[in-house]
């Protein structure tokens, strides 16, 4: 059965990159009717954030990513939160020492400093080993004598000098590494803590993982649990990777990272993160009015085609169309300005309906007071393919929610007549005398009879009228607006302007 697992360290706001490796690994379970895992890894104390865990969730949440196990759902390997699973990982670390395959080491962080500056390699390869004092360079009786004393100690693998260690990548292929390039890395840290290559290793076998989709970042790392996977005697188990390709600066020049979206003013983040220590608030997709559905659709497409021009894709067709051999090797640019046609796209795509609760959120986030959801509704359904982020929705939306905060006077004065006020007095006469309600259309031909009446050019008037019910030069048709503000709101807007 294919299992795929995402595994954050909960150490601060997610990525889009973080968001992307959760797809790829949802849409594959998904595809393959399989189980979406969430397992938490928090077994590095000192790195551990408070809030992190809880908006990890939130953010899948959001996306509508929901994993099958988790620490909130449960499931059949819980617990899933790798602090809660301390006891599990200590038996497999010594089982490998027992095998020769890791070892005790002593080393105190003066010692090892000193090793690092002097002697770098002093044990064999060309790589900092990590210990100098240890239970494979100190006779038995003196390691039995540390232990028994309770001296502080960690576990460390011992990585074989002088061999090829390979692995198929669903993505890349056949990779190599050598393991003379390979530090002696810590497994069980001295507060008996799991470190993460052991902790991946142990929890991907207990938990049956069969695929596991990651970012680039982590195949340094491969080696290290091929190790693992190889001395633990659960080969034939370990899952398929996939490593994923890297989300490169707009530029294409390296890794796009939290600093390029603050110089480059655009998120980087799934959803707003508050970094308690600094204050720092670094803004999120969601919180600059994205769309969930675009957010997905954008990151799918970072890295994943389905081989023809389809860019717009739902959560449904990716994980019928998704497949692991479209995902390409190459980093993929993030270009903000394409985010933002994903999320247009998507707005206009999505029913007037499913948008009304989102953004009634932003007219009231700005103080608006929204009474009637009809209204807002054909508000949506008029101004809709005129946004690109949700916050757009109160630049287009606003006046239909209160009056213009300002006049566009440059637009208007200079050529101001007193006919032109005698036409909107005339014409809001001719308004209060509308029965039944007019439509649009209806107030269009009216407004344009009686401007042709008055010997105005229509042109001459249009303008002025639309800047008296919105303010600006913007909005979608003015006697759409007209019609939908009503009678009396537009008699109300014209008499107020004219004032
Ligand atoms: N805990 C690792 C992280 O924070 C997981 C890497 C992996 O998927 O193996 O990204």
């Amino acid at each position: 059965k294919v299992r795929v697992r995402f595994a954050p360290s909960p150490t601060g706001g997610l990525h889009l990159g973080g968001v992307r490796t959760v797809l790829f690994n949802y849409l594959f379970a998904k595809k393959h009717q399989g189980d979406f895992v969430l397992r938490i890894e928090d077994t590095d104390q000192t790195r551990y954030v408070e809030g992190a865990e809880e908006y990890i969730l939130d953010c899948l949440k959001w996306c509508g990513l929901h994993p099958d196990e988790s620490p909130v759902v449960g499931g059949q390997f819980a617990p899933y939160r790798q602090s809660e699973r301390k006891a599990i990982y200590r038996e497999y670390a010594e089982r490998l020492v027992m095998q020769g395959h890791a070892y005790y080491a002593f080393d105190t962080a003066e010692e090892l400093d000193k090793n690092r500056k002097e002697i770098p390699n002093f044990q064999y390869g060309q790589v900092y080993r990590g210990s100098l004092r240890n239970s494979l360079s100190l006779p038995q009786h003196e390691v039995d004598a540390l232990l028994d004393a309770g001296t502080p100690h960690v576990i460390r693998i011992k990585i074989p000098a002088d061999e090829t260690i390979s692995f198929n990548d669903m993505i890349r292929g056949h990779v190599s590494f050598e393991t003379n390039q390979v530090d002696d890395k810590v497994l069980l840290k001295a507060d008996g803590m799991p470190t993460y290559h052991l902790a991946v290793v142990v929890d991907d076998f207990l938990m049956k993982i069969s695929h596991a989709f990651r970012g680039e970042e982590w195949l340094p790392s491969a080696p290290v649990h091929l190790l693992l996977w190889e001395y633990l005697g659960w080969k034939a188990d370990m899952p398929q990777w996939a490593h994923l390709p890297l989300i490169l600066k707009p530029d294409g020049h390296g890794k796009l990272s939290k600093r390029d979206g603050a110089r480059l003013g655009f998120p980087v983040y799934a959803m707003s993160w508050f970094d308690a220590k600094t204050g720092e608030l670094t803004p999120g997709f969601r919180e600059l009015g994205f769309l969930p559905e675009a957010f997905l659709n954008l990151l799918a497409t970072l890295g994943w085609n389905d081989g023809t021009d389809q860019e717009i894709f739902t959560l449904d067709e990716l994980i019928e169309k998704f497949s692991i051999d479209r995902v390409s090797k190459a980093g993929a640019k993030f270009d903000f300005e394409k985010a933002k046609w994903f999320n247009a796209e998507w707005i206009k795509r999505l029913g007037a309906e499913s948008l009304v609760p989102k953004v009634k959120t932003v007219l009231q986030e700005k103080g608006l007071v929204v009474l009637n959801d009809d209204y807002l509704l054909s508000v949506i359904d008029l101004i809709k393919d005129r946004c690109v982020l949700l916050a757009d929705f109160y630049l287009q939306a606003g006046y239909f929610f209160e009056n213009p905060k300002e006049y566009d006077l440059n637009a208007v004065k200079p050529k101001w007549t007193d006919a032109k006020t005698n036409f909107f007095n005339a014409f809001s006469t001719l308004l209060s005398n509308n029965e039944p309600v007019p439509d649009a259309h209806s107030l269009e031909a009216q407004f344009k009879a009686l401007a042709e009446e008055k010997e105005l050019k229509i042109g001459d008037v249009m303008l002025p009228f639309r800047i008296m019910l919105v303010g600006g030069k913007f909005g979608p048709h003015v006697f759409d607006i007209a019609a939908l503000l009503g009678i009396k709101e537009t008699i109300n807007r014209i008499e107020k302007a004219l004032e």
